[in-house]
Parts: C-alpha cells; structure tokens; sequence
C-alpha cells in the first residue's frame, strides 16, 4: 500500500497533463525574458535559519509548516516553502547587486510546505516568482504586476482580479499594530486558537484568517490608511496612478496582507472566480527590508510569486485551449525478427530529422505491429523485409488513404519528411 502511493499532499503529473505543464512554462520563461527577468535556480533546501530569518517566525509557514531535518553533522535544513528568500539569499552569496544596481530574476521549481492537504492546497507545489532588487520606486512594483498579468493573459486565463493593498512600513506598522491589538483585545474570546496566538505574535496575520469565526470579527477591523505614514501613502497612490496609466483594473481591498512577514508597502494578489477557497493564483508585494535582514546593506525590493497547480485547474476549467503533442508520425514495421536491428537503425535515422519514429519493441508479429501503428494513430509505416529488402526498398503506407509504395532505403527521410 504505501509503496504504491506517492506520499499526502503529493502528486504524479501524468503524461496526459503534461502539455499544460510545458505550455505554462514555456509562456512563465518566453514572457520573463522580455520582460528583462533572468531565470536563477537555487537548491531545493536551504539552511533553516534562512527561512526562519526571512519568512518570519510568526509566521505559518515556519510555525508549522517547514519539511526541516538534520543532515548527518547535524546540521539544520529545511525543503524550501517559497523562493524569494533563498533567491535573496543568492543575490547576497554572489554579489549580485555590485555590478547592477536593479536585479530582475525570475524562478520556476517545487515548494514544499506540510500543509492540510486539500483541493489548490499541495505539500509539494510548484511556483514561478519574479524579484527585482534594488529598486524603491512603484514604477517596479507596476511592472512586476504587468509582468505577473501578461503571463496569465498569454496563457489563456480569463475572469482574473487584482486586489492591493499597502501594509506599511517599519515607521508606521507599529501603530496599527498597536489599534489591532486593541480591536481585537476585546474579541480574542470570538477568535480561533490559530488567531489567539496571531494576536500576541503578529495581530496582522488576523486578517488573513479564513476562519468564519474570525471572518466576522475582522469585517469591521480597523484598517491600515488611517495609519500609513505620508512615504508609504504616497508609494501606494504612485502604484495606483501607475496602474491607470496602464489601464490595469484593481481593487483596493485594506484588509488584504500576505502569509509572509517580510512584506512592507506594497501587497498584492491576483484571484480566479473559478477556483473555491483557495482561489488565489498569485501574490506578491514589496520587501523592503529582507535583504538587510539577511545580512545585506539596505535594498528596496519587490516580487511575485504564483502556484502553477492553481493555474492549471483555472486552465481546466476555463477549457483553455493548448498546444499539445502531435504523436508519432512514423512506425517502422519489421517482417522478420533479424530486421529489428535495421528499423531501429531507420527509426533513429528518421528521429533524427525532428521527425517522430516508433517501432515495436516487444518483437510481435506484423499484423500485431500494425494493430500498434493504427493504435498510436500514425501517418506513415515503413515495411521492411522480404525481398523488397534484399533490393534494398521498403515499403511506404500511407495511413490516412492506405496507399502503398515502394522507395528506396535511402529515401526513407526525405519521403517522411
Ligand atoms: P505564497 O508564497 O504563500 O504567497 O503563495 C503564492 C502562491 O503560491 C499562492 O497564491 C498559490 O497560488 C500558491 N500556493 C501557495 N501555497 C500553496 C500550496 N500549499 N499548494 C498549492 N499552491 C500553493
């Protein structure tokens, strides 16, 4: 039993799924690059204090959710749960900043949190995220919503909103903090326990509870504009007028604050209509303050991160239309068992034209290894052996009319072509 299924919270892409897994890809890499973003790739783990120092120990995912273990020294690693503070990370172990003074990377991989497994929610999932370090203005957090958008609009998705927000800095998150904890004082009674212990650790991770019980407490919560300082309002007001210059439609919801501590200013999701409770497919913000609590000098920053799972359900439902794999053109037939090695010849000869070739590998009888050319819906079979072979021609069939002719061996190629 346990041998024969992939551990909770995981799971197979079958090759019926795979053509949605390249097409998402080959649009997240083709986009990226124009955009101006370079691909980066870090390890799957990481040394546990990274996400602890960077993700935040009031956080979710490091109260509860992190695959930690020791390596044989002893040492503590941890799969990753996300990707911006390892490619932070990678910024600052490389010196990425010293020769540019905005970085664009972008990532693709697999996540791992251990979460409650259930629909759009994974214990491995695989995430695309874009970061630009180094720059303060909102003009980079306008591109990197653009950016985030072109890719869900290449891909075909439809019904997609734009919720931001801003969630302050380190000058004026305290205050708010601080009114938090006093609305919520009152009512830590109505919360759940997750949210109780929210409220002593960091009361803003509240807002964020789906719980029905806590939904309703925090409808009517303060919100963060009356204590934004004037820098961060007129960050957030910059992004908004950048967003209509660029007719990208938002909504501005205060109480929207991401799973992620390292957050500063800027916050954002994108949602699908389509996807139930775990309907964001994105989200991102500014971090303003990661890189120097990783041990860097102080660089503005901000990215994005998506779950590719979610938008392949999204791409499901909405029945987009994909790219998918043409099948095998040509089957290679072969009478004789001692012509097996010559069709794998010509099969490789074909293959390498960037044309599809398949022959039988189970040595079956001829009229067995048309049943298979008809089953993997070809377009042509060669025939080979017999006499035709001894004068060195094949024969050619055409599948789609059943017409049949003979060429020569070395003409195979060009007439498949
Ligand atoms: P986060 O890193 O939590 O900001 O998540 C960014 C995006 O990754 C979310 O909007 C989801 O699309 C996706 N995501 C996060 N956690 C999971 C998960 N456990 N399973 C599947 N997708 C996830």
């Amino acid at each position: 039993m346990l041998l024969s299924r992939a551990p909770k919270g995981t799971s197979d892409v079958l090759p019926s799924q795979i053509d949605y897994w390249y097409h998402t890809e080959n649009i997240i890499k083709e986009v990226l690059q124009v955009y101006g973003y370079r691909e980066i790739r870090t390890p799957a783990f990481e040394h546990t204090e990274l996400f602890i120092r960077g993700i935040g120990e009031a956080t979710d995912i490091v109260n509860k959710e992190m695959f930690t273990f020791q390596d044989r020294k002893g040492r503590n690693l941890t799969l990753r749960p996300e990707g911006t503070a390892p490619v932070v990370r990678a910024f600052l172990e490389h010196n990425m900043g010293r020769e540019n003074p905005l970085v664009k990377l972008f990532y693709l991989g697999n996540m791992f949190r251990c979460e409650k497994p259930q629909a759009g929610r994974y214990r491995q999932f695989n995430q695309f995220g874009l970061e630009a370090i180094g720059s303060q203005s909102a003009i980079i957090d306008a591109e990197i919503i653009q950016a985030s958008l072109a890719i869900y609009q290449k891909i075909g998705l439809a019904n997609l909103k734009l919720i931001i927000n801003s969630v302050g800095c380190r000058k004026c998150r305290p205050k708010y903090l601080e009114v938090l904890r006093e609305y919520f004082g009152d009512r830590r009674e109505l919360l759940c326990n997750d949210c109780r212990e929210r409220y002593d650790k960091n009361p803003l991770r509240i807002l964020d509870c789906k719980n029905e019980k806590c939904q309703l407490q925090i409808k009517n919560s303060p919100t963060i504009f009356e204590y934004l300082c004037e820098d961060c309002k007129n960050h957030f007001q910059k992004l908004r007028n950048h967003l209509e210059t660029l007719e990208i439609e938002y909504q501005v919801n205060p109480l929207l604050v991401r799973g992620l501590d390292y957050y500063t200013k800027t916050a954002f999701e994108i949602i699908s209509g389509e996807l139930g409770s775990q309907n964001a497919v994105g989200g991102g913000g500014r971090y303003d303050y990661l890189v120097e609590e990783l041990g860097g000098k102080h660089t503005p920053a901000v990215g994005f991160a998506a779950g590719i799972e979610r938008i392949i359900a999204t791409m499901e439902k909405q029945k987009v239309e994909i790219p998918s794999w043409k099948g095998i053109r040509v089957f290679v037939a072969a009478i004789n068992p001692e012509d097996y090695s010559l069709a794998l010849k010509i099969i490789k000869d074909i293959r390498e034209n960037g044309i599809s070739a398949e022959m039988d590998f189970l040595e079956k009888s001829l009229k067995a290894q048309m049943r298979l050319a008809n089953k993997l819906n070809v377009s042509y079979v060669l025939i080979i052996g017999g006499e035709e072979l001894k004068l060195q021609k094949v024969t050619l069939k055409n599948m789609a009319n059943g017409e049949q002719e003979i060429i020569n061996i070395n003409q195979i190629v060009e007439c498949v072509k």
